[in-house]
């Protein structure tokens, strides 16, 4: 069987998730490098190319590095974020061999974070939760522009076909009035989701701040102002499931 190795930016843990659902639950990240994407305000401009990754690891590797930040098995959440993880079309063999580290599958969550660009059967066959995470035209796309709603939507309902009992979280960015129009249009595509198995399906609306560099302390005056233009709109208000900052930003920590 052929060996797969990874382009690994960086594995890092224990600390909190810092954005979305699952604000503050212990975690332990894998950054994979890499990403189809060409994002101007992207927050971690290095793991776009897969030729930056500090070192390139086979599955099991990374599984081992993973291991020794989970504090004994303590911490059981890992996410596999990049870059876009969905570009490598092996890294399904992550997600398994991280499963090995625990008695039973039940004892492991991984998150997969992706923009939702590019389907990969592993993610929706091995991920427990998935965060879709489409860029509006505030992120400033170089490559895609503006993620088509409806290709989002079509990204979804892939997964949801094969992804049973698990969860699926759509996770735009708002990072200002100019982005209301997609928001609005990305909340009336999703009525084209199909969930045939029920899976838990959420839209989590993460608060942009226009600070590109993870561990900076965002203006919480901006935060504030982003909040309130959010709340003059009633059909956002009435999708949104959550609307939060990214916490590690305001912590100042990775
Ligand atoms: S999709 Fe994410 S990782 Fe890729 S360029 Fe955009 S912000 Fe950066």
């Amino acid at each position: 069987m052929a060996v797969h190795k990874f382009p690994i930016m960086e594995i890092f843990g224990p600390t909190i998730q810092g954005e979305g659902e699952y604000v503050g639950l212990p975690t332990v990240f894998i950054r994979l490098a890499g990403c189809d994407s060409r994002c101007a305000l992207c927050d971690t401009p290095e793991s776009i190319h897969a030729s930056n990754a500090k070192e390139f690891l086979t599955a099991k590797e990374i599984a081992k590095r993973a291991e020794v930040l989970t504090i004994g098995g303590a911490v059981k959440h890992f996410v596999i974020t990049g870059g876009n993880p969905a570009v490598h079309e092996h890294a399904g063999e992550i997600c398994k061999e991280l499963r090995k580290l625990y008695p039973a599958d039940r004892d492991v969550w991984i998150h997969v974070e992706t923009q939702g660009t590019f389907f990969t059967p592993w993610i929706a066959e091995e991920a427990d939760c998935i965060v879709v995470s489409p860029k509006g035209p505030g992120m400033q796309d170089e490559h895609y522009g503006p993620h088509k709603p409806e290709n989002v939507v079509q990204f979804v309902n892939r997964v949801l076909q094969v992804h049973r009992h698990k969860e699926v979280i759509i996770k735009p960015v708002y990072t200002g009035t100019h982005d209301l129009p997609y928001l609005k249009g990305l909340i009336k595509a999703m009525q084209g989701i199909k969930n045939p198995h029920g899976n838990w399906l959420e839209l989590v609306i993460s608060l942009g701040d226009n600070i590109p560099n993870v561990g900076e302390c965002p203006n919480p005056g901006e935060y504030k102002e982003l909040v309130n233009q959010l709340m003059e709109e009633p059909v956002i208000i009435a999708a949104a499931n959550r609307i939060l900052p990214q916490v590690h930003k305001c912590l100042g920590i990775a």
